[in-house]
C-alpha cells in the first residue's frame, strides 16, 4: 500500500462514514478529512449571521477559517472557535444540507478539500469525494444502509430528538443530496459498494483496510 494512498468514502446521511473513516485512518496511520464537517461549519455561520442568499453564503464559504485538530473525535475549529459539538445538531445538519446545494458554496469547499488531499495519505468522506473531490483516489467506497437503519443509528447517537424527527430529517437530506444539480450523491463506476447493515464499524473498517492493503 503506498503511504500517500487516498481512500474516499461516499454515502448517504447516517451510513456510518465518520466512524468508519476514523477507524480506517487510525489503523493505517492516515489523516482524516470530514468534508461534511466543513459544510456544517458554513451552516453554523449562516445560522448565526442569518445569511440566506447564494452570494452571501458563497462569500461566507470562501472566508470561513476551518481547521481540524487531532483528537477523538477530531476537533473542528471555525474562525478560531472549537465548534466540534455545536455542528452536530439536527438544526446544523439540516442547514448544511440546504447550503450545500449552492454551486458557489460547493466550489469554495471543493477547492479547499482538493488542497487538503493534494499530498495524499488521507481518508476522506462525504457525498462527492469519490466523484468530484478525489476521483483518482486509490480506494473508492460507497457506504450505505436502509433509511430505517440509518435513522435508527443517528437517533441512538443523539436522543435529543424523537426518532420520528430523525427519520424525517434523513429522508429530506437524502432527497436533497441525491437530486441537487451540482454534484449530487452518485455511485461512481469504480466504487466498491458496502452495505453496512449487520456489520459493526470495525468490520466495515476491516473490509476497507484490506482493499487498501491490496493496492
Ligand atoms: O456528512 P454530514 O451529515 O456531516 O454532512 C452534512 C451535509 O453536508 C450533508 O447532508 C450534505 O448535504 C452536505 N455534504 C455535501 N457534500 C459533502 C459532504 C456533506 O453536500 N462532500
Amino acid at each position: 500500500m503506498p503511504s500517500n494512498i487516498v481512500i474516499a468514502i461516499d454515502g448517504p446521511a447516517g451510513a456510518g462514514k465518520s466512524t468508519v473513516a476514523a477507524l480506517v485512518a487510525k489503523k493505517l496511520g492516515l489523516k482524516i478529512l470530514d468534508t461534511g464537517a466543513m459544510y456544517r461549519c458554513v451552516a453554523l455561520k449562516a445560522i448565526r449571521i442569518e445569511a440566506n442568499s447564494e452570494m452571501h453564503l458563497g462569500s461566507l464559504a470562501e472566508s470561513a477559517r476551518i481547521e481540524f485538530q487531532p483528537g477523538e473525535p477530531q476537533r473542528v475549529i471555525l474562525d478560531g472557535e472549537d465548534v466540534t459539538e455545536q455542528i452536530r445538531t439536527l438544526q446544523v445538519g439540516k442547514r448544511a444540507s440546504e447550503v450545500s446545494v449552492f454551486p458557489s458554496v460547493r466550489g469554495a469547499m471543493v477547492k479547499r478539500q482538493r488542497k487538503l488531499v493534494e499530498s495524499g495519505g488521507c481518508v476522506l468522506e462525504g457525498r462527492d469525494v469519490t466523484t468530484v473531490v478525489a476521483p483518482d483516489a486509490g480506494v473508492k467506497i460507497f457506504l450505505t444502509a436502509s433509511i430505517e437503519e440509518r435513522a435508527r443509528r443517528r437517533w441512538l447517537e443523539n436522543k435529543a430528538e424523537t426518532l420520528q424527527a430523525v427519520v424525517k430529517d434523513v429522508v429530506e437530506r437524502d432527497h436533497r443530496d441525491y437530486t441537487r444539480k451540482d454534484s449530487p450523491l452518485t455511485l461512481s463506476d469504480d466504487a466498491v459498494i458496502i452495505e453496512s447493515f449487520g456489520l459493526t464499524p470495525e468490520q466495515v473498517a476491516d473490509k476497507i483496510t484490506k482493499l487498501a492493503k491490496g493496492k
